[in-house]
């Protein structure tokens, strides 16, 4: 303790100093300051376990926590409860709002849940925008309603701007119980994010228990991944094809490529279910190359066989666009004496607010090389009309959502309409999918919409089929008089 009251770390040294006869001649003391040491081993204890943004213990406090309360829960026989939380469409919020808000927001979520739960919990941030709660020492009917409390408080409008503007989320909670659900950290965190996952694909905004089913599910996805990974070699995969109909003429000019994996044992199986395991593998790399290959030879027979281009429209999955491709689509094309425009390539909403250098670069690519991109299942997603023109899109998709509801509900009829109009006056055209009525199509003609497809027209069909529907075209016209 200093005299003025002040108190400081000291590092003190006393060293004895003898005389010849062993006698004690002297002590020395040696003081040095080591304040500035003791914050410096603060600062690398709170890095190293607390989250620097939200203050809230890291992962690895986390799982020392855990770790202590899984021991003391087992010697007490009490239920312990995790937790595992994730805000829903958080990136979207980063993407557009910027990192900054985002922080924000990260830090204002923290305390709100923190609020919802006693001290003696503990609330953890895992990374990025996921969270967890140990729950030691509770009852089963306490885990919900702190569920649900949580999931009701981050409902609450945020305020994260000076122009006082309300900003929305919602979390999904995946829950585990100790022991019946794991009895070591690794278990009943995987556990606690395979349910979490569940509650995302059940709608979000809700808590979901973690069941011995969800493993099971677990398990044959990864059978299922590990089946994908030979489909190509094995000729599993085929490349369909979806007409486009001009609906001016109504005349098939443009097909779109869907992929079709005929499993040995279990048969079709739909793309809804393994794109999204080809994109969560890295596969979709592959696969995509892949298509656009077979596209481009059979675009290259049709043109041989009826003397004119067909463009085919290709899915490429934003996972594509993450992975630096050394196949150019366009030098392909130009090998094969393709023009650009003979290749589509449909990418959804959300692709273009990421506003990532590697996108914009490929997009130029493509536009350099004539090649056309369209946005997918307009409508559905996050969009930013600015960047329709700023990076240059050809056509809008408009999802099947809307036009199914076209006859029966006003709103989407309206919301069709102003589609294609504000498609047009910015010079992109528009193609209407899933039009599976006469009435329907009668009514994107009236809108003034360019192109459909959809059941009433066909489904996708195998190359050889398409091929039929051209040819029986070709005749039709060869008849018609003029
Ligand atoms: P998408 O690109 O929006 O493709 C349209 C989907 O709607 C196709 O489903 C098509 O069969 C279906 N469809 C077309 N017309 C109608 C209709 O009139 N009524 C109804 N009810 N459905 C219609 P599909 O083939 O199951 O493909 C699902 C999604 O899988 C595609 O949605 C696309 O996002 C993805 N996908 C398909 N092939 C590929 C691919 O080669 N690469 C990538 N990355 N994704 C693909
Ligand atoms: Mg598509
Ligand atoms: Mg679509």
């Amino acid at each position: 303790m200093h005299k003025n009251g002040n108190i400081q770390a000291k590092w003190l040294n006393i060293s004895v100093i003898r005389q010849a006869d062993e006698r004690i001649y002297c002590y020395v003391s040696q003081f040095s300051d080591i304040t500035e040491k003791k914050k410096l081993d603060e600062l690398y204890l709170a890095q190293a376990n607390y989250d620097e943004l939200t203050r809230l213990p890291n992962r690895n406090l986390f799982k020392y926590q855990l770790n202590k309360e899984i021991r003391k829960s087992r010697r007490n026989n009490s239920l312990l409860s995790l937790l595992f939380l994730d805000l829903d469409h958080f990136k979207d919020i980063n993407d557009t709002l910027g990192h900054a808000i985002g922080d924000k927001l990260l830090k204002e979520v923290s305390l709100r849940i923190t609020k919802c739960v006693r001290e003696t919990d503990t609330v953890a941030r895992l990374g990025g925008d996921e969270f967890a709660v140990i729950l030691p020492d509770v009852i089963r009917s306490r885990i919900e309603m702190i569920a649900q409390n949580i999931i009701h408080v981050l409902n609450e409008p945020f305020i994260l701007d000076q122009n006082q503007v309300e900003q929305y989320i919602s979390t999904s909670i995946g829950i585990v119980l100790y022991p019946q659900d794991g009895i070591d950290i690794e278990s009943l965190m995987k556990h606690a994010d395979q349910a979490m996952y569940k509650a995302k694909m059940e709608g979000r905004g809700r808590f979901c228990y973690f069941t011995r089913s969800m493993q099971y599910e677990a398990f044959e996805k990864m059978i299922l991944t590990h089946h994908l990974r030979s489909a190509l070699a094995n000729n599993e995969l085929q490349v369909c094809y979806q007409p486009i109909l001009d609906l001016c003429c109504k005349r098939i000019i443009k097909a779109e490529a869907l992929l079709r994996w005929k499993h040995p044992e279990r048969g079709m199986v739909e793309p809804s279910i393994f794109i999204p395991l080809a994109e969560e593998s890295g596969l979709i790399q592959e696969i995509g190359e892949w298509v656009f290959q077979q596209v481009c030879f059979d675009i290259k027979q049709w043109q041989n066989v009826f003397g004119y281009v067909i463009q085919v429209s290709v899915n490429v999955s934003p996972i594509q666009f993450k992975y630096f491709s050394d196949h150019s689509w366009s030098a392909s094309l130009a090998q094969l004496g393709l023009p650009g425009n003979s290749i589509n390539v449909e990418i959804t909403e959300g692709l273009l607010l990421k506003d990532a250098s590697n996108v914009k670069d490929r997009l130029l690519e493509y536009r350099n090389a004539g090649i056309e991109v369209s946005i997918d299942d307009f409508g559905t997603g996050f969009s930013s009309l600015s960047y329709l023109k700023k990076f240059d899109i050809d056509y809008l998709k408009i999802d099947r959502s809307f036009i199914s509801n076209l006859i029966n509900n006003e709103t989407d009829r309206a919301l069709v309409e102003a589609i294609i109009v504000m498609a047009h006056k910015l010079d992109i055209n528009t193609i209407a999918e899933g039009v599976e009525t006469m009435e329907q199509q009668d009514m994107l003609i009236q809108f003034g919409c360019d192109y459909a497809q959809g059941f009433y027209y066909s489904e996708a069909i195998s190359v050889k089929e398409f091929e039929k529907l051209l040819v029986d075209q070709q005749s039709l016209d060869n008849e018609t008089p003029g």
